[in-house]
């Protein structure tokens, strides 16, 4: 899940962008709202972390801007202002939640997950083609009926096929929702996550396959169905 943090802070930034990654999000930085509305018209965001106190203005303006074109990406607002009426302010200009500074890496996670949850944001909670689900709220892979365990990185992969089932995704389609602005993507990268979930979906007995379409990207193709058996004349 790709994320981006607007934060003027670069020694916190460090730290957030450090400790997000470390729990499997894609994290792209910026410090200034210019800089976020930016990054937000060449790519697409799961979440927005925002700080109000920013060099070119305040975020809560930048907030009521995404509002107001009726983008309803989940925005969690990181401040060191933690008096009522800035959390007030902040929740009725439209941000899905709130984190008083200084908090800690794995509470901003857990609301970073909690966010991504909620109902609205997400397609769907059950994705599934042939005999393999996965559970976008939970982040769990099941398949025929034994859940399977896969890092973070595969199971976004996952999502994204799933979610296009029988389609091509594109390769830099996946590749931006994968990694972050700034991560060191080599050119291999993506096809070894791909060729590592491929092995996992196999090694549990999966009956999709993940078909290359070279120069273009991935499809995740439901199994085939047998041919039924002819009957036989006399039956
Ligand atoms: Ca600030």
């Amino acid at each position: 899940m790709r994320l981006l943090l607007i934060e003027d802070n670069p020694r916190l930034a460090g730290l957030i962008r450090d400790g997000l990654q470390g729990q499997g999000f894609a994290v792209d930085w910026c410090g200034t709202i210019a800089g976020a509305e930016a990054a937000m018209q060449v790519n697409s965001y799961d979440l927005l972390l925002l700080d109000l106190g920013l060099p070119d203005g305040d975020g809560l303006e930048l907030l009521r801007q995404v509002r107001r074109r009726k983008d309803t990406t989940p925005i969690l607002v990181l401040t060191a202002r933690g008096g009522l009426d800035d959390r007030v302010s902040g929740l009725d200009a439209g941000a899905d939640d709130y984190l008083v500074k200084p908090f800690q890496i794995p509470e901003l996670a857990a609301r970073c997950r909690a966010l991504m949850r909620r109902p609205g944001a997400a397609l769907g909670t059950i994705l599934a083609c042939g005999n393999v689900m996965l559970d976008t709220a939970e982040r769990s892979i099941t398949i025929a009926t034994s859940p399977i365990e896969a890092p973070p990185r595969e199971v976004d992969l996952l999502e994204h096929l799933l979610r296009r089932a029988g389609h091509v995704v594109a390769k830099a389609a996946l590749e931006n929702s994968l990694y972050a602005m700034d991560a060191e993507v080599t050119p291999n990268a993506l096809e070894a996550v791909v060729s590592r979930l491929r092995k996992r979906l196999a090694a549990a007995n999966a009956d999709v396959t993940v078909r290359t379409v070279h120069g273009v990207g991935y499809a995740l193709l439901a199994p085939v169905a047998a041919p039924a058996m002819p009957k036989a004349a006399n039956a």
